[in-house]
């Protein structure tokens, strides 16, 4: 491969150096010898500064990123990130604001994450939203936590279980776990709901709650929301919302109307705010007024025209240092304020539109996994008639090829071969239109040469690797040696040979 890039610790050489310091002014001290390492230099790569910007401008360039191109991963509402949200987060009353300064000193920031707040119940129907948790999986944990402390303080102590439907992300039955509860599966219906029979088989007095995406995962509205928030009620169980989907229904469904007790919103999907590289991102929750008193510290509120922090009475504690991910706040908040109500909507009606466009567009070649109207994303299956050795991996894999980023794949896990497909609103038909011939030109070099899909990707700077043995066997140190065998490279001796790498 011609564009290879190596370790950074293949580009060191002995004595080069990246920063050029001001001659000492000051008389030179010894370090303590207690604090000297005994064993040399800490193996950390010697290089110019040229070759360490290079090297990571080199590295950026590899990433796929929404701002090269559609990124349709379902379930993730992987939107164009607006740069006016750079701006804002940049401001410097907000960039250099101090966690720990005064009240009195931070009343702009209060008073933007008390609008935030008021703007996230208001969508959602809710009473009490708290910024702190760092992203959704961080608001469910926080959710169950704040069921269990409501559970307890009203003497109710047998609820132990958390009812999970099998279509769920799997952050809901890990959180729930993590929060020491017992995890009940759902069963999916013929239609891609929650199976209202399974539903009443699996609840009881100890049913503490259950966890609904709605939209599912599946893509597809959960039309009996209601009746099933009425049974969990009637079970004695709450109602948690994965507000993951929460794009499909902006302006048109409030959750809490539909009979939910408790959501998290992520900001980083629904809220334009980036992804990030796994973080920071942030999980808001909202809640009802019943479950107020236990939310996680602190929330903003107001005192006439004064902003404060409050910690609500029976608090399940803190969740998250300081004020939870505030530049996401700010971005989140500009966004709101960008589009306002009217544009809200229109975000869910496009994002809806543009899934369904995808939907009608291939659903001849590729099999759809619940014949219906779908929401904002639309769940196919990699199975083609004329090419059945097709598999979804190679498919995605030749996405790549074509230059999209690959769609969600074999999630859910309960439909096989799913391609999970969310284009979001903020694709024009143009690149929808591109996609979707991509993914027909697929199919159909499937049908002719099935090596074609086999082989990709073959224009990325890897081609396809062993995913599985790097889950399973991962190795993460690295030994020069063996990266030149892997590599097929013959050692040959250099000066920077000697150099000692570490090992983390
Ligand atoms: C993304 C997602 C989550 C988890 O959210 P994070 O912010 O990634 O922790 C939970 N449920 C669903 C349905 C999701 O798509």
């Amino acid at each position: 491969m011609n564009n290879y890039e190596p370790p950074i610790f293949e580009l060191s050489g002995p004595g080069k150096i990246g920063a050029n310091l001001p001659r000492l002014d000051v008389p030179q001290a010894e370090l303590p010898q207690a604090l000297l390492r005994d064993d040399g230099l800490p193996g950390i790569p010697e290089l110019t500064e040229t070759e360490v910007t290079r090297h990571f401008t080199r590295i950026s360039q590899r990433n796929f990123c929404i701002d090269t191109g559609m990124y349709p991963l379902g379930s993730c509402t992987m939107k164009y990130n607006p740069k006016v949200h750079e701006e804002a987060a940049r401001l410097p009353g907000f960039a250099f604001a101090h966690p720990m300064q005064p009240e009195a000193q931070s009343q702009g920031a209060l008073e933007l994450m008390y609008g935030l707040q008021n703007y996230l119940a208001e969508l959602s129907g809710f009473d009490q939203v708290s910024l702190q948790p760092a992203a959704g999986a961080q608001g469910e944990f926080t959710g169950v936590l704040v069921f269990r402390a409501y559970h307890l303080d009203r003497g109710d102590t047998e609820r132990n279980e958390i009812l999970v439907p099998d279509s769920a992300h799997g952050t809901n039955p890990a959180t729930a776990a993590m929060v020491g509860m017992k995890v009940v599966e759902v069963k999916s219906g013929p239609r891609g709901n929650c199976s209202i029979e399974d539903l009443k088989a699996k609840l009881g007095p100890h049913t503490a709650g259950l966890m609904l995406t709605n939209p599912n995962t599946l893509g597809l509205f959960e039309q009996n929301i209601q009746e099933i928030a009425r049974l969990v009620h009637e079970a004695g169980g709450l109602m948690y919302g994965d507000g993951a989907n929460f794009n499909a229904i902006l302006g048109i469904v409030k959750p809490r109307d539909v009979g939910f007790d408790f959501m998290h919103y992520n900001l980083h999907k629904t809220f334009t705010t980036p992804h990030g590289g796994g973080g920071p991102g942030s999980g808001a929750v909202g809640c009802t007024k019943e479950l107020a008193p236990y939310m996680p510290a602190p929330v903003a509120d107001k005192d006439g025209d004064r902003y404060y922090f409050r910690t609500p009475e029976k608090s399940i504690g803190r969740v998250k240092s300081f004020w939870g991910n505030f530049g996401m706040l700010v971005r989140a908040w500009a966004y709101i304020r960008t589009l306002g109500a009217a544009g809200l909507k229109e975000v869910s009606d496009n994002a809806v539109l543009n899934a369904n466009y995808i939907r009608v567009r291939l659903q001849h070649v590729y099999p759809v996994a619940y014949d219906r109207t779908c929401m904002h994303e639309v769940v196919l299956k990699g199975q083609l008639k004329e090419a059945p050795q097709a598999r979804t991996l190679d498919i995605a894999k030749r996405l790549i090829d074509y230059g999209f980023h690959p769609p969600t794949v074999y999630f859910p896990i309960s439909v096989p071969e799913a391609l999970m497909i969310e284009p979001t609103e903020t694709e024009s038909k143009r690149n929808l239109d591109a996609f979707c011939d991509a993914m027909l030109k697929i199919a159909q070099e499937a049908a002719e040469d099935i090596n074609i899909l086999k082989n990709a990707p073959t224009t990325a700077p890897v081609r396809r690797l062993d995913e599985v043995g790097a889950a399973r066997k991962p190795i993460l140190t690295y030994d020069r040696a063996r990266f030149r065998e892997l590599r097929g490279e013959h050692e040959h001796a250099t000066p920077d040979d000697q150099l000692t790498v570490p090992s983390y």
